[in-house]
């Protein structure tokens, strides 16, 4: 069969693997020659510290893809710039007649996307755009009124009830037909970054060494997934925000009827659902899912703020998360609620200070996921905790880390203390902490408020 058209080039983005991804294949299959493109966009770029651990990611994964596309006798086409002028440049340079991509759901990658679609179409350019990031787009699960889904629990039984092995196969990419190129690959401190290191490692060959390390915990999910000393989850979400590997790969291959499999793909679906709302409502960024709760004036202090930052609250096992993730850029799940929690209902601060702190330093940052993980937590978002549901942080800390492991890996000059006090040391009195080497207020600080009366106050905020 004739192909359609003579050169197609594939913009890579959210999607940066040379395997099972749709638009690299659609391109196979419809152009006698495809080039492959990475725009470093510096509309991005400029807002980013010189130590953001993405750009590592990014810049790893990239290295590990060129020399695949290499071994082919071709290479990445890497531009640096802003993306609505470098690609329909790109492509007169190339003389490429079609641009595929797939698509990415927020606002301003959609308003990027149209800008570059008009551009191209202006001058008889062909575009393609492509599902890929998720399993079901926000149109595709909708209620039995054709509305959108604002509980999660019937949006994921919809979920599931339309998945089928469709929903999943994989979009092959032969690597066939790529034009010949030695391009230069540009280095990191050229790109005005510094090497990081991080706490998985990029590319393809990271994720499916991840997900082959997981597989074996699937069958624990259920009982282990809270723990945060137990690393018993997949640590896939970066990789998922890249797509150094696909969702669609996820459900091939852990197809499993046991709980731990069950729960597992419910996270998955928690995903997909905030990726619904974010390109169903592209307002969610400035403004609350619960319209009302937008006049809530936070009284919470850029001080207090600082010191939750900081890990300088007095509660460990706030303090052990912070200083970890200050270190790591990475944070467990059960303990991400526990700080939001922690900052919106005890130090009554705005829930998008600390979005924004989460978004300038997560290694998995995901906008979608990152807004809809703030919002439930500060009880103004969709389907969100019940704003009189307030997380004790000793309760949570006794319950999730019992044996105070993570607190005490993190939080040294507490190591000594028993189990008893390792969750509120302010519990214990001031000769025994002496002998376990902990002064108050010196050596650890002391609790920066007493939380039986942030949680009056923040029920008292809400009504
Ligand atoms: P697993 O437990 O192995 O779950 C598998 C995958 O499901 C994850 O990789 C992730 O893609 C998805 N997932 C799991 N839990 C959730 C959830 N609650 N909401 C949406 N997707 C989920 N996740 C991000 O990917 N990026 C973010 O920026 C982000 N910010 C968050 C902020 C807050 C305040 C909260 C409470 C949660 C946030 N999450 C975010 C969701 C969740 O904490 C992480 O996805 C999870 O900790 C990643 O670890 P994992 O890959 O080991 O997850």
């Amino acid at each position: 069969m004739q192909s359609k058209h003579k050169r197609a080039l594939v913009w890579l983005r959210r999607d940066l693997r040379c395997f099972d991804n749709r638009a690299w294949s659609e391109a196979e299959s419809l152009a006698e020659e495809i080039a492959i493109a990475f725009v470093f966009d510096t509309c991005i770029l400029n807002q980013l510290k010189k130590d953001d651990r993405r750009i590592t990611f990014i810049h790893k994964s990239l290295e590990e893809l060129n020399s695949k596309l290499r071994e082919k006798n071709s290479s990445l086409y890497v531009r640096v710039g802003d993306p609505t002028i470098e690609i329909p440049n790109l492509m007169k340079e190339l003389k490429a007649d079609a641009l595929f991509l797939n698509r990415d759901y927020e606002a301003y990658a959609q308003k990027r996307d149209q800008n570059v679609k008009n551009t191209l179409e202006e001058k008889g350019y062909d575009f393609y755009s492509f599902k890929d990031h998720v399993i079901f787009e926000a149109e595709e699960v909708k209620n039995k009124s054709g509305n959108f889904f604002k509980v999660f629990t019937p949006y994921s039984k919809a979920w599931r009830a339309q998945l089928n092995s469709n929903s999943f196969s994989e979009a092959k990419v032969k690597l066939t037909k790529l034009i010949p190129a030695q391009n230069k690959f540009p280095n990191l401190e050229k790109l005005g970054f510094c090497p990081q290191s991080l706490y998985v490692e990029a590319g393809r060959k990271g994720a499916a060494e991840q997900f082959k390390a997981f597989k074996k915990k699937i069958p624990n999910y259920k009982e282990q997934r809270d723990f945060p000393a137990l690393s018993a989850t997949s640590q896939l979400s970066v990789h998922l925000r890249f797509g150094t590997l696909n969702i669609r790969e996820l459900f091939r291959h852990s197809l499993n009827k046991d709980a731990g499999t069950f729960i597992w793909h419910n996270e998955l679906i928690w995903r997909e659902f905030y990726q619904m709302l974010l390109s169903s409502f592209p307002q969610l960024p400035e403004k609350c899912f619960q319209s009302k709760c937008d006049s809530i004036k936070w009284p919470g202090s850029k001080e207090h703020f600082q010191l939750w930052c900081e890990g300088q609250s007095g509660y460990p096992i706030i303090d052990a998360s912070m200083r970890h993730f200050k270190k790591t850029g990475w944070m467990h799940n059960r303990l991400r609620m526990v700080v939001a929690s922690f900052l919106t209902k005890d130090l009554l601060c705005h829930w998008k200070w600390g979005e924004a702190y989460f978004a300038e330093n997560l290694l998995d940052f995901e906008l979608a996921s990152n807004n809809g993980g703030w919002q439930w937590a500060a009880s103004v978002g969709c389907d969100a905790q019940p704003y009189f549901r307030i997380f004790n942080p000793t309760l949570q800390s006794e319950r999730f880390d019992p044996e105070g492991t993570f607190i005490r890996q993190e939080l040294p000059e507490l190591k000594a203390l028993p189990n008893k006090f390792i969750h509120a040391p302010i519990k214990a009195k001031k000769s025994d902490l002496k002998n376990w080497g902990v002064e108050l207020g010196k050596n650890y600080p002391l609790p920066i408020v007493e939380h039986a009366t942030q949680k009056e106050k923040a029920i008292k905020l809400f009504k």
